[in-house]
Order: C-alpha cells, then sequence, then structure tokens
C-alpha cells in the first residue's frame, strides 16, 4: 500500500462524484443507484488504505525516532571513572548519561580522589 494508490483510489471517487452529480439531471433512479453504490465502494476503499498509511506512518515515526536517537547520542570514552566526549572540555557523570542521557559536568572531590556529580552526587574514583 502506498500513496500513490490512495492518491489514484480517491481521484477515481472524485470523478466518479461529478459524473452522479451529472447523471442525476439526466439518468433514471436505477442506474443513479448504480453509480452511487460504485462511489460509495471506493470510498470505503480509500478509507482502508488511509488506515494502513496511518499504520505504517506511525511505524516509520517511531523508527525515526529511535535513528535519530541513535545518530545524536554522543559516543564517549572513559577518563578518571568519568566520561569525556569529543568536543566537551571537562568530565561528565557515566550515571546521569547512562540513566537520563543528560552531560553533566563532574569536579575534583575529596582531595582529587573522586570526581563528584554536582547532580545526582555520584562518587567517581579517580584510580
Ligand atoms: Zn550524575
Amino acid at each position: 500500500m502506498d500513496v500513490a494508490t490512495l492518491f489514484s483510489t480517491i481521484s477515481l471517487a472524485a470523478s466518479n462524484a461529478k459524473k452522479v452529480l451529472e447523471a442525476s439531471k439526466t439518468l433514471a433512479n436505477a442506474e443513479l443507484k448504480q453509480l452511487i453504490a460504485e462511489l460509495a465502494m471506493q470510498l470505503a476503499d480509500a478509507k482502508l488504505q488511509l488506515a494502513e498509511l496511518r499504520h505504517e506512518l506511525v511505524r516509520l515515526q517511531e523508527a525515526n525516532m529511535n535513528l535519530t536517537a541513535k545518530v545524536e547520542k554522543p559516543k564517549p570514552t572513559m577518563q578518571w571513572g568519568c566520561y569525556k566526549f569529543d568536543g566537551h572540555p571537562g568530565l561528565y557523570c557515566p550515571k546521569c548519561f547512562e540513566q537520563e542521557g543528560k552531560m553533566h559536568r563532574t569536579a575534583r572531590a575529596m582531595n582529587g580522589h573522586f570526581y563528584r556529580c554536582s547532580v545526582c552526587g555520584a562518587m567517581h574514583p579517580t584510580h
């Protein structure tokens, strides 16, 4: 199922709706009913196709979000028990990054034996 199929189904239904309108001036009731029945079927088809496309759209949006998250998440290296990111000065808390995806700076503590996260308070030993 694709957008082109749905588009052609709706185009067909729209042009048939015009035919029905024209025909209503001259055709007998039975013929009109036949045309209207065909039109109703085409619209039902379009509705089904649209439902499938909506489902596919949701699936693609989710896949896109996952891909975007993967691409945008920077890859850290370890230093002094903390994370270091290319292009970012300083060291960052691994706990905050892994659990919440947030980059929080750490600062030396306990005479330099630890790096302490200023947000979650986690202590990361430097050795
Ligand atoms: Zn933290």
